[in-house]
């Protein structure tokens, strides 16, 4: 094989050590802007239940993920259940100004699609009572099942009109499906239509990956991140955001490691189509559509130096400020997010200009 010009010139690159994939450009510095010192903070992967779900939950299913007896969760279960004046407490005490709530994981995506579209609408008419009750302290997603494309279409499309809803939550694979099988379009088609971001969540591994992936105390620290972000690459590789090009993907816990692969993504994406000598499917290449249409949180991901190559890698315009509770700590992340070395503007986005552009919030 003849190396053409290209080839030649990456190698180069490489060989200097640089890599070929240019830190993303800053679109939004102009000079002048005025940067407001003072910056609200605003949550956007926080966790709400109700006590109907644990009540279905507690006849079928055991013990939780990570194998701890529910009696473990007592707290947890206090928190989630709390859509007043408990919660918003905690975040008073904290400095935070705005939580957009999602139902905790891994949603109605386990329950038989009949009593799962009962429960996304309960689910959903009880955070939207919240969020009328409290419109400047709350926001939601959508609760869908997607065991049943049309009705979890239909429920995108209520949320979005009637809900006051901010985006739709979907936690990973549905009973080992991922969303990149063309069964369910009718749910990218009902997203796009009404212009809802979709926050993919981590849920357990599948059932094929369970063997490898069931690593005692590794379980939601690694084997989590490992099948939401393998969901973010199959949907790239499905060509999603060629048939959606303004679909919007919230990823948490900084990114389920895309930003950290997304040089050798391009670079072996290339390499693989040459080699094996097909038509690349894709119109671009993995990056454009992971810093065009992904956008990652720094959900239980309190580490400044992450942060900082989130904020490089994907631009500063890409990355929302989260804190995962009640499963993670107010303060803590809070701290961790003040004691990084940013920039105004960067932390002014980060906090909260990000989360109201992406989630169309309101600004008060
Ligand atoms: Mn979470």
């Amino acid at each position: 094989m003849t190396m053409n010009r290209r080839v030649l010139m990456k190698m180069a690159v490489l060989a200097a050590g640089a890599s070929a994939l240019p830190a993303r450009a800053q679109t939004n510095s102009r000079p002048g802007q005025t940067v407001p010192k003072s910056y609200r903070r605003i949550a956007v992967e926080e966790s709400f239940s109700v006590p109907e779900y644990f009540e279905w939950r507690s006849k079928y299913v055991p013990t939780t993920t990570i194998g701890a007896p529910a009696s473990a969760f007592k707290d947890i279960y206090a928190r989630l259940f709390d859509l007043g004046s408990g919660r918003i407490a905690e975040m008073d005490a904290n400095g935070i100004a705005m939580q957009v709530l999602s139902m905790n994981a891994p949603g109605v995506q386990a329950m038989p699609p009949a009593d799962a579209a009962v429960m996304a609408r309960l689910v959903n008419d009880r955070l939207a009572a919240a969020i009328a009750a409290h419109p400047t302290r709350f926001a939601g997603l959508t609760t869908v099942g997607p065991q049943d494309p049309q009705t979890a279409a239909k429920e995108i499309e209520r949320g979005a009109q009637k809900l006051n809803m901010s985006g739709v939550l979907i936690n990973s694979h549905t009973n080992n499906e991922f969303l990149d099988d063309p069964k369910f379009l009718p749910i990218f088609e009902a997203l796009a239509a009404n212009d809802m971001p979709l926050y993919l969540h981590p849920n357990g591994p599948t059932a094929a990956m369970e063997d490898t992936l069931k690593i005692p105390g590794f379980t939601v620290g690694w084997s989590y991140g490992v099948d939401a972000g393998t969901h973010a690459v199959r949907l790239i590789a499905a060509g999603i955001f060629d048939r959606f090009p303004t679909l919007k993907l919230v990823l948490g816990h900084m990114g389920e490691a895309l930003p950290f692969w997304i040089s050798r993504m391009d670079n072996r994406f290339e390499w693989e189509y040459r080699m094996t000598g097909k038509s690349r499917p894709l119109k671009r290449l993995p990056s454009d559509y992971i810093r065009d249409n992904i956008y990652v949180t720094t959900s239980g991901m309190n580490y400044g130096p992450q942060t900082r190559m989130a904020l490089d890698v994907m631009g500063r315009e890409h990355v929302l400020f989260a804190i995962d509770y009640p499963y993670e700590d107010n303060r803590e992340a809070v701290a961790a997010i003040d004691a990084m070395p940013l920039s105004d503007l960067e932390r002014s986005l980060l906090c909260h200009g990000n989360s109201e552009r992406v989630f169309k919030l309101r600004k008060t």
